[in-house]
């Protein structure tokens, strides 16, 4: 089985964000990073997000908020990152706290510095199959490994376990852009093993650890795992048991070196292409 490593699909996105930069005369781009609390799996993503934006020649910074932040000062101190002509992009570290309400931020956010697609315009034309928006970075993230490792996407069957609004949702929208026949299922769906065994391309999104086994790999299959866990040992793994299917798919992301570090250069090409539109006013 070959592994698809997200650092080779990386490298081939930082060449097309040097190309975007080329088109800003000088000015570069930066994102915002806006996170509440301190929660591990944020201060970890906003880690990689940083390095990586960093690393393709741009700048981030975050901007960090107490725990127990009320909605009213959030929402206000969100409009100013928001209006700021210097920031370029926003990513919004999510769920946040109850407290706060992610409903009223989704429509605050400008759609031309929403980087992870959560605004309804952006929402839209993701199932609209209009590229001129933002698409949430993982679900774009699973296409562009199969793009780059040019994995056969039109006419195949997809097969999608998870329906989330950042994953598994947009996920079949821009895979049937692709022309792939998509199946997103879930926790009802009957026979998940049987449904799963069908897809000539299997995503895993659920954030179960190792859940998608031998049973649920067909042969010859492109899985594609999303999810991030701790398992049993105590270690980072993905929702797929790479090891027991290892003789039945044909080519498989890991986890951790998977889709992970693919997400974090789509935000990358988000953030400069915001920049690049912003100067040009196109929507391309
Ligand atoms: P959610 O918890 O929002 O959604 C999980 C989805 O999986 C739900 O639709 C749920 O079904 C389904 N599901 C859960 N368990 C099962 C099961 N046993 N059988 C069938 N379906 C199941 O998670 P997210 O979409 O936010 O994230 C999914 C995973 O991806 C997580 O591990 C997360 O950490 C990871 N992730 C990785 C990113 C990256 O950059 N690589 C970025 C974002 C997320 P139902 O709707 O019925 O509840």
């Amino acid at each position: 089985m070959i592994i698809l490593k997200g650092a080779e699909v990386s490298a081939k996105i930082r060449d097309q964000v040097h190309e975007l930069l080329k088109e800003l005369d000088g000015k570069i781009p930066r994102l915002a990073i806006v996170r509440v609390g301190e929660k591990p799996d944020d201060l970890s993503y906003e880690r990689g997000a940083i390095k990586k934006i960093t690393a393709f020649g741009m700048e981030a910074r975050s901007y960090a908020f107490p725990e127990d932040v009320d909605n009213e000062e959030f929402q206000k101190e969100f409009r100013k990152i928001n209006e700021d002509p210097e920031v370029s992009g926003i990513l919004l570290l999510k769920p946040l706290p109850d407290r706060i309400c992610q409903e009223d931020l989704d429509r605050i956010i400008d759609p031309s510095k929403d980087l992870d697609g959560i605004s309804p315009v952006n929402i839209a034309k993701v199932f609209a199959g209009d590229g001129s928006g933002f698409a949430p970075c993982t679900a774009e993230a699973v296409v562009e490994t199969l793009k780059a490792y040019e994995i056969p996407i039109a006419g195949k069957r997809a097969v999608i376990v998870g329906r989330s609004m950042v994953v598994g949702k947009p996920l079949a929208m821009l895979l049937m852009k692709e022309h792939a026949t998509v199946t997103v299922c879930h926790t009802r769906t009957v026979d998940l093993p049987g449904t799963c065994r069908n897809g000539e391309i299997l995503v895993a999104a659920a954030g179960r650890a190792k859940m998608i086994g031998r049973d649920h790999t067909g042969p010859g299959a492109v899985v594609i795992d999303v999810g991030i866990n701790v398992g049993e040992d105590g270690k980072l793994c993905g929702d797929v048991d790479l090891e027991a299917i290892e003789d039945i798919g044909s080519m498989a992301t890991p986890v951790p070196g998977g889709v992970g570090a693919v997400t974090t250069a789509v935000l990358a090409r988000h953030l400069a292409l915001a920049a690049v539109r912003t100067k040009t006013g196109s929507g391309r």
